[in-house]
């Protein structure tokens, strides 16, 4: 099963990536967590990447391109994945297909997860999470148990996202609905494309998105 999940920053794709990797056994490609990784190691790839994350822009394409280029040839893609936060761009998409079409491969299906700017803000602007196991917090829709201590693995220290703030997340979605929304045509034109609400509760979410790869299995 080879998915696409879209939408803009902070409707939800790496929650439900997370649990579409562990429900199917397919890996989990996020190319933000993959920069955040290049950045904290830096690599060449992350020194370069690091102003233009800060400042919410997008990476160039032949970066992202390479790096998702790599990772699909890994072990863990045999049975499929899902890709959070890639393809951003048109360029990006008819590069996938090619690297795809090369190995005789298709993508299943693309979900968009639509949430409104407003609330969208609201969520990215108190995200965090335990830097010991990576667990996500919201400073209102997801609070720690015991201030200060993370809920699984008791670990007291928390880090917030550089690109987490107002002035950037404004210009994340501006960038979302100048390059990334375009991609969505693209595939709605191939009759890949499916939405659902991500505004309703992380479950509902879940079993909207179950819906839509099973039918998707069927074809
Ligand atoms: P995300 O974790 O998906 O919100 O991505 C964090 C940041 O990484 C984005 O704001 C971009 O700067 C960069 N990034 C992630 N994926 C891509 C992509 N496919 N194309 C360009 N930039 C990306």
């Amino acid at each position: 099963m080879r998915l696409i999940l879209s939408g803009p920053p902070g409707c939800g794709k790496g929650t439900q990536a997370q649990i579409l990797s562990h429900n199917f056994q397919i890996a989990h490609l996020s190319t933000g967590d993959m920069l955040r990784e290049a950045v904290s190691i830096g690599s060449k790839i992350g020194l370069e990447a690091k102003k233009t994350m800060e400042r919410g822009g997008l990476v160039p394409d032949a970066v992202v391109i390479s790096i998702i280029s790599e990772r699909i040839e890994r072990q863990d893609c045999d049975l499929g994945f899902v890709l959070d936060g890639f393809p951003r761009t048109l360029p990006q998409a008819e590069a996938l297909d090619k690297l795809l079409v090369g190995k005789n491969l298709a993508i299943h299906s693309v979900i968009e997860i639509r949430v409104k700017d407003e609330l969208l803000i609201e969520r990215i602007s108190g995200r965090f999470s335990c830097s010991q196991c990576g667990e996500g917090y919201h400073d209102r829709f997801k609070q720690v148990k015991r201030a200060g201590v993370c809920d699984f693995c008791g670990s007291t220290e928390f880090s917030r996202r550089k690109d987490d703030n107002e002035r950037t997340i404004r210009e994340r979605l501006g960038n979302y609905y100048a390059q990334t929304s375009p991609v969505l045509p693209y595939y709605e034109s191939k009759n890949l494309l499916s939405s659902v609400d991500g505004m309703a509760k992380i479950d509902d979410v879940t079993l909207a998105i179950d819906r839509v790869v099973n039918n998707a299995r069927k074809d």
